[in-house]
């Protein structure tokens, strides 16, 4: 668990209306941090001035008793959300100098409450990576150890919340990349029920797996920002109708948990990730939880499906980046061909070009049937196993990476393989659309470790209450 100068907006709400901090002070406060730990590499730009003109105002509410529920909260957004008038690149060449013409929906309805956006956070290139080390813009380190990845695709958010350069941070998530970051910093990653928050404004890298949601170092806040993003939103028909109820924290809750034996057993898991799993059975099992094995026979299948049906998404989406419609159009190019191929080949980064190159192969009329529909069907199977596992449990219990942050340029890097079995235990939430939360339980080395709970859908409120009883179990 990281230890900040600041633990939660509650506590930062309560200074503030004692007399002994506020929103101008905290911005210093935060804006310093940004400058001290610049060499992270965590943000790609810090809005100062915007900052500290958006303080002074938050300030005034205050003063008057008109500001809204989240005034005090300083906030970093990972570089895929739109905010409007501010640059967004995806960490990519192709968006590099590109501006919002207007604010994602989720990143709105905070903005109506007040918070104060810090800045845009590195990330890996269209969110395509588990180690931000895909970023067009550098790697990001991690603050437990600076040799290390801090996980990715939102790698700069995670950091900018273990190196308290803001309170809390918004990341998406396709296939881990809220959790397994989450995991590798010590901080709490919630990953919310597709179509829980409106995807309008997240620049898509797989549209039915897409999420954005909250990287924070307690579970209140993720809470809080989570009931103000959530909810129906008129921009993305995906986005869900079900009401938001506002969440509530209850510790005392006992809950019927399943952990996979397949996980258990599985060969890549670390011993040190393995002591600290076995551990947190123990503990809840001492607390009084329903605690019971069970086999979840598709493991070896995840990772397959969710690749073959990612990049094929993918594919689609980044169409759109062709050197006419947004972002960068090459200096070298003489006739529409040319500025598609060239803008694409100088403005994409390797990791990107390779998953485009996957996913138009498996769309491909020879290769569809064998690839693509089959990766559909199994994704249905894991779907229908995993709603299963939580008619009888209330959650299923995993690690969140079978190991603890890697090093930056190191063996993983080279194999694109290796790093794709990073997400073996947070892709099941993904292909299955299921709510999902990391939460750190143990270090080792120095480095931290996550643990993760997948739960029903739109149940967040459990995964929340759950994660807050394994956080007083200590590390
Ligand atoms: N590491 C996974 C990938 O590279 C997850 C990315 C994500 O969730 N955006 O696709």
């Amino acid at each position: 668990m990281v230890t900040k100068k600041y633990a939660s907006l509650t506590q930062i709400q309560s200074l503030i209306s004692q007399g002994k901090t506020s929103c101008s002070d905290l911005a210093k406060y935060y804006l310093n941090q940004n400058k001290e730990n610049k060499h992270l590499n965590a943000m790609l730009e810090v809005f100062e001035e915007e900052v500290l003109n958006r303080a002074a105002i938050i300030d005034e509410k205050i003063k008057a008793g008109t500001s809204g529920k989240l005034a005090g909260m300083f906030l970093a957004i990972k570089d895929n959300i739109c905010y409007k008038d501010h640059r967004v690149s995806a960490s990519s060449k192709i968006l590099e100098n590109f501006k919002s013409t207007y604010t994602a929906t989720a990143l709105k309805r905070l903005l109506d409450e007040d918070v104060i956006v810090v800045g845009r956070c590195n990330c890996d290139e269209f969110a395509m990576g588990a180690s931000n080390e895909n970023s067009a813009f550098g790697p990001v380190k991690n603050a437990a150890d600076e040799r290390k990845v801090p996980g990715g695709s939102s790698g700069g958010s995670a950091v900018a919340v273990q190196a308290d350069l803001c309170l809390a941070a918004l990341g998406s998530d396709t296939g881990g990349s809220i959790r397994q970051p989450a995991s590798f910093t010590g901080t709490i990653g919630l990953k919310p029920t597709y179509g829980r928050i409106s995807r309008s404004g997240l620049l898509a890298y797989a549209s039915s797996f897409d999420q954005i949601g909250p990287i924070t170092s307690s579970v209140e806040d993720a809470s809080l920002l989570l009931e103000i993003m959530a909810g129906k939103d008129e921009l993305d028909a995906t986005s869900s109708s079900k009401e938001v109820k506002p969440m509530a924290i209850n510790t005392l809750a006992k809950y019927n948990i399943a952990y996979s034996k397949e996980a258990l057993e599985s060969e890549g898991l670390e011993p040190s990730v393995k002591a600290a799993y076995l551990d947190l059975i123990k503990n809840l099992e001492n607390d009084g939880h329903n605690v019971v094995e069970i086999s979840f026979p598709y493991l070896e299948h995840m990772v397959p499906c969710y690749y073959v049906m990612t990049t094929a998404e993918a594919s689609s989406n980044l169409s759109r980046y062709s050197g006419m419609l947004y972002g960068k159009r090459s200096e070298h190019s003489e006739d529409i061909e040319s500025t598609f191929k060239k803008s694409r080949s100088e403005g994409f980064g390797n990791e990107v070009k390779r998953r485009i190159m996957t996913g138009t192969f498996v769309l491909s009329a020879d290769f569809y049937d064998a690839y693509y529909s089959k990766a559909q069907r199994v994704r249905r199977l894991i779907q229908q196993e995993s709603n299963k596992i939580l008619k009888e449990f209330d959650f299923f219990l995993c690690p969140t990476a079978p190991t603890t942050a890697f090093e930056i340029d190191g063996e993983k890097s080279k194999d694109p393989i290796q790093m794709y079995l990073a997400d073996i235990f947070t892709v099941q939430a993904s292909l299955a659309g299921l709510p999902a939360i990391s939460v750190p339980t143990a270090s080792f080395d120095g480095l931290p470790i996550g643990m993760h709970l997948m739960g029903r859908p739109f149940q967040e409120n459990d995964l929340l209450n759950i994660a807050n009883t394994i956080l007083t179990y200590g590390s």
